[in-house]
């Protein structure tokens, strides 16, 4: 699996943070996410990365992280 960034369209909103978090412990909690989505504030730059603690959502129907970004920031190719 591939996963496909659009930084362009990705707004910082955090959402896949906690769709992340709720994948790995059941919690919406952005320390637990395998993504960290950075802006700052100065100049607006949103950054992020996705660390080795991914599994691309084994045992999910679809990654969540994916299926919760309204903004289409994230996406996955098989
Ligand atoms: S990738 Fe999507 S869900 Fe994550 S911060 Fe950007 S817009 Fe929000
Ligand atoms: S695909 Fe990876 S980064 Fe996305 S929610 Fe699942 S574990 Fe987190």
């Amino acid at each position: 699996m591939k996963i496909i960034i659009d930084m362009e369209a990705c707004y910082g909103c955090r959402t896949c943070e906690l769709a992340c978090s709720y994948h790995h412990a059941k919690v919406f909690s952005p320390k637990l996410s395998s993504i960290k989505v950075q802006r700052n504030n100065r100049t607006g730059k949103i950054t992020w990365i996705i660390d080795s603690t991914c599994d691309f959502c084994e045992g999910e129907e679809e990654p969540l992280c994916a299926k919760f970004c309204f903004y289409g920031g994230i996406k996955f190719e098989k």
